[in-house]
């Protein structure tokens, strides 16, 4: 049999958006992920759905699998012919014990490849605005691990470097100021520390070696933390770009999105661009039909229709399929208007090279049905391709102004709970501020899943942000009367809201 590939994967210092791209490319091929503790969980979304995922989860001092069997097991996995990406936090040569593994593969005879990771000793600094250089203040600097046994001496031999970065150091913080001050560095010399750099639930505190000890203990800050000493530290005071209020409004922020995770990502970044940490608590997902009766015989005569409208971009998306499937493309459309509810719905057609004709001032049914009514419908024959389970208005009025009209459920909605326990806990523990609503049926399957007494009872402890007048109507019925509604359908209008509100 072939023997695998074992790649020893940075994953980088916290953000996932900077692991590599080569390193996304192991991560996404790999039959076996082995990853540590400090390893985001959105990075493991890249795995494919048939890959084994081994946590051996690496805390100082407590390791949940000792490392000569993280050793034997990769070994193992890449001599049954599996490739393995092993994923470590940061960079897996800096104090990430890449090299013993990497020894140990050759040892048994199992290639590897390295791919090299963003260390957080310069990632987390950079994110706190804190270069470790600069020239004029510093032209060298140093890591060095703080992790020595409680009854060992200080770190000996510190480097002389002017910027020094202690990882894995926040214990032994008062033995570092003392070595730093035999070393010779000043009391006034500057020290940050920085905790969970780089993601949004980075906390910094700054002083100097005389004040440092105090400072921490006041925040109550603890591991994982990082410990920078040198000048450059003073330059956060102009640099603090990242957990700053002011370049990122929604920094601190803890915001719940409800929408499905299909339909997320925009709102997701936008929110996250703007420095809020984002939990994900979808409560339905879109699915394919199992049977497509309807929407295939409509496929079948398209050039019968006079208009087709779209309602969402899942409904283009699966309505797409089932084109597909039927072995045509977009010049089935060619005899018919296409309208598009929705600026997601217009971007999801344009991707197909489709121009829609029609586009509603207002993504509200009542509105898509008077402004299509106003281009004369009496006689037309109108296909709308749209979800299973919807309001009925559209159809209602356009029929009563005359139209022939078809509805083709294309995708049906359906309960999604994978989130939903840490979600409550968020909110229990007091930590929401905010829960965005994206439409009416966010709002109902929201307490539904949490559940009505719960939602009420912690009612105070966060504010609601809604994308439009019926959402934040719905909203309102059911005791979740908005702080902030979207001046405008869509998601920058909501999370202007939200900043406005904030
Ligand atoms: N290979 C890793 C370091 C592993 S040692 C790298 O290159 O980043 C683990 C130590 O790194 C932690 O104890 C902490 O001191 C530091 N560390 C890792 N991620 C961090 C982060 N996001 N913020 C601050 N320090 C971090």
């Amino acid at each position: 049999m072939n023997i695998g590939t074992v790649f020893l994967v940075g994953a980088g210092p916290g953000d996932p958006k900077l692991i590599t791209v080569r390193g996304r490319e192991a991560l996404a091929t790999a039959d076996v992920v082995v990853y540590d503790r400090l390893i985001g969980a959105e990075l493991l979304t890249h795995v494919r759905a048939d890959a084994e995922k081994i946590f051996v989860g690496k805390e100082a001092a407590r390791h949940a699998l000792p490392q000569d069997e993280i050793n034997a097991l990769l070994v193992e996995q890449a001599l049954a012919g599996k490739s393995v990406c092993r994923l470590k936090g940061g960079d897996p040569f800096v104090f990430g014990r890449g090299g013993e593994e990497a020894l140990f593969c050759r040892a048994h005879g199992v290639p590897f490849e390295i791919v090299p990771g963003v260390s957080s000793a310069i990632a987390a600094p950079a994110y706190a605005g804190i270069p470790v250089t600069q020239r004029e203040v510093a032209t060298s600097f140093a890591v060095v691990t703080g992790h020595t046994k409680d009854d060992e001496a200080p770190p000996e031999n510190l480097p002389v470097a002017d910027t020094i970065v202690f990882l894995m150091g926040v214990r032994a913080l008062p033995k570092i100021v003392r070595a730093l001050r035999a070393q010779g560095r000043a009391a006034t010399t500057p020290v940050a520390l920085v905790r969970w750099g780089t993601t949004t639930d980075q906390q910094v505190v700054t002083g100097t070696l005389e004040t440092i000890e105090g400072d921490v203990e006041r925040a109550a800050l603890k591991p994982p933390a990082l410990i920078v000493v040198g000048e450059v530290v003073n330059l956060r005071e102009q640099l603090q770009w990242f957990d700053n209020p002011v370049t990122r409004p929604l920094w601190g922020q803890t915001i719940i999105v409800t929408r499905a995770r299909e339909q997320a990502s925009g709102l997701v970044e936008g929110l996250q661009q703007r420095g809020a940490k984002v939990l994900q608590c979808p409560t339905i997902r879109a699915e394919a039909l199992e049977k497509f009766t309807v929407v295939d015989d409509a496929i079948a005569r398209l050039n019968g229709f006079d208009w087709v409208v779209f309602s969402s971009a899942n409904g283009v998306a699966h309505f797409w399929n089932r084109l597909q499937h039927a072995g045509k493309d977009a010049r089935a459309l060619a005899q018919s208007q296409i309208a598009a509810i929705g600026p997601a719905t217009q971007q999801a057609l344009a991707a197909r090279g489709l121009n829609a004709d029609f586009l509603p001032s207002v993504s509200i049914s009542e509105t898509v049905a008077d402004e299509l009514i106003a281009r004369g419908v009496a006689g037309r024959r109108i296909l709308l391709a749209r979800a299973m389970e919807g309001r009925e208005v559209l159809e209602a009025r356009l029929r009563q102004a005359g139209a022939e009209v078809l509805l083709a459920p294309c995708y049906r909605t359906l309960t999604d709970n994978s989130n939903v326990e840490s979600a409550r806990a968020a909110i229990e523990k007091g930590e929401v501020d905010w829960v965005t609503f994206s439409s009416s049926s966010t709002v109902t399957n929201f307490l539904d899943a949490l559940g009505r007494n719960f939602i009420a009872e912690h009612r105070a402890c966060f504010r609601v942000a809604c994308i439009g007048p019926i959402t934040a109507q719905t909203a309102a019925e059911n005791g979740l009367a908005p702080d902030a509604v979207a001046e405008s359908a869509g998601i920058e209008a909501l999370i202007a809201a939200l900043e406005k509100t904030s």
